[in-house]
């Protein structure tokens, strides 16, 4: 019996040793290359966020980005709605020259047309060069997430990657694609994005700018740049981020409203639209009877022909400009709708871009940004010629803005 004890003790050993002993193994394949990956540049718009939306105390990771970054008040161009705006954020080019002079708005050149939200034929649009346009031509490759205009063919291009506006598609969808485009190699892979929210600018519109509501759509954007930002990390993409927002928003009521069929008689004009500015034309035959209502002194308003919008609004000389613009003191409405209908309390823009409420975001973050600046308020139209100069995009319009604006804004 001695062998066997032997032998059991000998196989105990044996299991024993091949349980602490790590086994012998070919030598691990040497870990493939970490891509050094390049910086992009994503511009990020978010519809009707005020620069003073960053000190509710509900935007944790902007508010740590801007105090990491740059942060300023910008004012937006006149008219303060949105695709005049986000146009010129992307063309350098004020509303009145890049031709998009409003929401909604007509052409002499085209009777019987009006401009809305849904226009896509290249016509409206080819006053001016959007950036992706620009970044195609030059082979910076670009895919934008619903900017205004993005799935329009201006100049016979578009950007490389793009997709139909759609309310529906929600806020963490647009994140994933952005991310979705930057995991392809990198001779695929876009250098110039840009991402869309509209959600702040709907909440605004129906809780008004001081509303607890419209706190919970900002902390919504706030928590999806955290996913974005988180995301960006997980890749190892570093980025330069352009935090933009097209116009402010300012409170509105019932009890500030100027009735202009009051003012002028409804059988001598139409208007084109109606808020807190109005484009108006004059029925046939009824331009002086018209000018004589309108360009008198009112409480609420002022209205001017075409040709004398100050200057300091940059507005008049486009054809598609109204014969007629009034323009409402901050909070009032100008409307034709009937009395019956009361005006619905909450949000609007549209008014003075020098008015403290239309004042729009502007904040960067990334390796080309300085770290901890707030710079002094500046117009809209330096973004389009500063993200040129980051993504690499050489500028071959005259644009109204100018780079050196924003050179503050750059790491030294
Ligand atoms: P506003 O009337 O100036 O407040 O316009 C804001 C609205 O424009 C948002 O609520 C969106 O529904 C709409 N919008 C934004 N981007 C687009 C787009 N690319 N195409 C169509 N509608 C858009
Ligand atoms: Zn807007
Ligand atoms: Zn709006």
């Amino acid at each position: 019996m001695h062998w066997l004890r032997t032998l059991a003790a000998a196989s105990i050993a044996g299991l024993l040793y091949a349980c602490t002993t790590p086994p012998v193994m070919a030598p691990a394949p040497p870990a493939p290359p970490v891509e050094q990956r390049a910086p992009v540049t994503i511009l990020i718009g978010i519809d009707g966020f005020r620069p003073d939306y960053l000190d509710r105390g509900v935007t944790p990771v902007l508010s740590q980005l801007a105090a990491q970054g740059v942060r300023a008040t910008m004012r937006p161009s006149f008219p303060t709605k949105t695709f005049p705006n986000f146009y010129t954020l992307v063309t350098g080019k004020r509303p009145d020259r890049h031709g998009i002079v409003g929401n909604r708005f007509e052409d002499p050149a085209r009777p019987g047309e009006r401009f809305t939200l849904a226009s896509d034929q290249p016509y409206w649009w080819d006053q001016a060069e959007p950036l992706w346009t620009a970044a195609e031509k030059a082979g910076v490759q670009t895919a934008v997430m619903f900017w205004p205009g993005s799935g329009v063919e201006i100049g016979g291009t578009r950007p490389h990657d793009w997709q139909a506006f759609g309310m529906a598609v929600s806020g963490r969808q647009r994140v994933d694609a952005i991310i979705d485009w930057l995991r392809r190699p990198a001779a695929t892979r876009p250098k110039l994005l840009g991402l869309y929210f509209d959600t702040v600018d709907t909440a605004g519109h129906h809780h008004g700018p001081h509303d607890p509501g419209t706190n919970a759509a900002v902390a919504e954007v706030d928590a999806l740049i955290g996913r974005l930002t988180s995301e960006l990390a997980a890749l190892g993409q570093p980025a330069n981020l352009v935090f933009v927002a097209d116009h402010g928003m300012a409170a509105v009521d019932e009890s500030r409203r100027i009735q202009l069929d009051t003012i002028a008689a409804a059988s001598d004009f139409r208007t084109v639209e109606e808020g807190p500015y109005a484009a108006i034309e004059p029925q046939p035959g009824r331009e002086a009877a018209l000018a004589a209502a309108l360009l008198k002194p009112h409480p609420n308003m002022e209205c001017w022909r075409r040709a004398d919008v100050p200057a300091r609004l940059h507005y008049g000389r486009n054809p598609r400009t109204p014969s007629f613009l009034c323009l409402a003191r901050i909070g009032w409405t100008i409307t034709t709708r009937p009395a019956r209908e009361p005006l619905r309390p909450g949000g609007a823009h549209g008014y003075d871009p020098a008015a403290p409420e239309m004042a729009a975001l502007f904040l960067a973050h990334g390796p080309a940004f300085a770290s901890g600046v707030t710079l002094p308020p500046f117009d809209n139209i330096h973004v389009a010629p500063l993200l040129r100069r980051l993504a690499g995009v050489p500028q071959a319009q005259a644009v109204d803005g100018d780079a050196a604006m924003l050179a503050p804004a750059l790491k030294r």
